[in-house]
């Protein structure tokens, strides 16, 4: 399987997993809402329960008040109680809900209507009449007996007493129910909530673990095989029995190195040809110069008096001919030689290289060659002879000047040095700056001997074979500094 998918699949699952642990939070904020209400509700129910009870009593004390005395501040009492109880009692029904309480609120209210129909409204309506006739005192003498002093009234009253006492209970105990279910919820959910985030967590562990494993390990195979490939072990190869991206990568990896290799093999072959060539070629061309320069000889020798001014001038221009073929055999030979030997390293006096350079050059005019203090190496002899005397070599020869100034210095680094030569000479148009490190490219008269175009391409070449850099910088007219780096050992 594809390691997207994994990574796909395995997110969406933990998603899942926290969107359904939101989801039951969500829940129980709902449920903890619902019992906030309720309770404010059940507090409701409760005080008007209260005062219902109150009221009754206030009715009880506002009637027997005003059959005492027969003031009306006592029976406005009363009818403010009454009709407040009237309105508790629509309240209460709108609230509850449970059906034993509905039932008691029932009977709660059959009995208060009871008990105003049957005994303090009939006998308030008789005191109210009291003072009209004789015949009415006793009227309400008589029903007072009947009604009140027979203990009826009283049964009623302790008979709402104790339906209020059970309304109450019955309001409490759902109260406690409620909390219960309420407490259990929330620690339920607690929980749910907690094991699901942990399960999401060891899961995305486990994956992101399982996913750092199977991608981690083998980029690092991936990344060996990239450094054995630089440093130029082409037949490094991937071995991968996955069926992922990571594995056409790696496919991919071994079908470049192969390639790498095989172009590798044949550079390597159609070099070694090229050395080969070069070698056979320059040999086979020195032997007809050589013969070429007998002939001249021989002719300068035996027929020195017949020959014309022509003719000797024409003679000299073989001989130049002569020496520029050879020195264009002999830098051929150079360059095909470059990178081809080990050589042996060993501890070079830089100091005494160069002024050995410098006095085996020729200096057919007045240059001053001045050379900084340079550090002792450890490196190839040949290869820092032939930089150092090509560059300086080149300084001498192409410097117009009346006073030639050549110097050579060294800045050293932490891993190497830089070494610069720099001329006072004619210099180089930027264009040139990088044509000039090809082979065969010169910028003087092709004619002059001296200048095959070689010396800087070998130059270039035992640089690239240290992975080292050349710089050029310089205008015409005002010299020119090359500067190049040198590894330390
Ligand atoms: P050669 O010197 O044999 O021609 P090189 O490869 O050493 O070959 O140099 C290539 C060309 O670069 C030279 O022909 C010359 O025109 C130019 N050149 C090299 N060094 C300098 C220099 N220090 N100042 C001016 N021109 C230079």
């Amino acid at each position: 399987m594809k390691i997207a998918y994994y990574i796909f699949i395995s997110f969406l699952f933990i998603l899942l997993l926290f969107a359904t642990t939101t989801f039951i939070n969500f829940r129980l904020s709902g449920t903890i809402n619902s019992n906030t209400e309720y309770l404010s509700t059940s507090t409701e129910i409760i005080r008007n329960s209260g005062r219902f009870q109150r009221n009754i009593l206030n009715m009880i004390s506002g009637l027997r008040g005003y059959l005492l005395t027969g003031e009306r501040s006592f029976i406005d009492s009363y009818d403010a109680s009454q009709a407040e109880n009237d309105t508790i009692l629509t309240d209460l029904s709108s609230l509850i809900t449970d059906t034993n309480q509905i039932q008691l609120l029932k009977e709660i209210k059959a009995l208060n209507d009871k008990w105003m129909d049957e005994y303090t409204e009939p006998l308030r309506k008789a005191k109210m009449l009291v003072g009209v006739s004789d015949s009415n005192l006793q009227v309400f003498n008589k029903f007072y007996k009947d009604k009140f002093l027979t203990g009826d009234e009283q049964a009623i009253q302790a008979d709402l007493k104790q339906k209020f006492k059970q309304f109450s209970s019955l309001e409490y105990r759902i109260r406690e129910e409620r909390k219960a279910v309420l407490n259990k919820t929330v620690n339920d959910t607690r929980e749910l909530s907690f094991g699901l985030t942990m399960v999401s967590l060891v899961i995305a562990l486990v994956v992101v673990s399982f996913l750092v494993r199977k991608i981690s390990r083998r980029i690092a195979a991936m990344t060996q095989m990239a450094n054995a490939i630089a440093a130029g072990n082409y037949n490094a190869n991937i071995r991968d029995t996955g069926n992922d991206e990571l594995s056409s990568l790696g496919y991919s990896l071994n079908h470049m190195a192969d390639e790498l290799s095989k172009n590798i093999s044949l550079l390597k072959r159609s070099n070694e040809e090229l050395d080969q060539f070069a070698h056979i070629v320059s040999h086979d061309m020195k032997s007809p110069l050589r013969g070429i320069s007998n002939v001249v000889t021989w002719i300068e020798e035996d027929h020195k008096q017949e020959l014309s001014p022509k003719v000797d001038q024409y003679l000299h221009i073989i001989r130049e001919r002569i020496v520029r073929g050879e020195n264009l055999i002999e830098g051929i030979l150079s360059y095909a030689r470059v990178g081809k030997e080990e050589l042996e390293r060993e501890t070079l006096d830089l100091n005494l290289l160069v002024s050995e350079i410098v006095e085996n050059l020729p200096m057919d005019r007045h240059i001053q060659v001045e050379v900084a203090p340079l550090p002792v190496v450890y490196s190839e002899k040949f290869l820092l002879f032939q930089v150092f005397s090509n560059l300086i070599g080149n300084a001498i020869k192409y410097n117009d000047k009346e006073v030639g100034l050549v110097k050579v210095y060294c800045e050293e680094h932490l891993t190497e040095y830089e070494f610069f030569v720099e001329d006072n000479g004619i210099g180089i148009a930027a264009p040139y700056h990088k044509k000039i490190f090809t082979i065969f490219q010169t910028l003087s008269d092709k004619d002059a001997s001296a200048s095959t175009g070689v010396g800087l391409a070998i130059v270039k070449k035992i640089l690239d074979g240290k992975k080292k850099a050349i710089l050029l910088r310089s205008e015409p007219g005002k010299g020119s500094v090359f500067s190049f780096t040198w590894p330390k050992y």
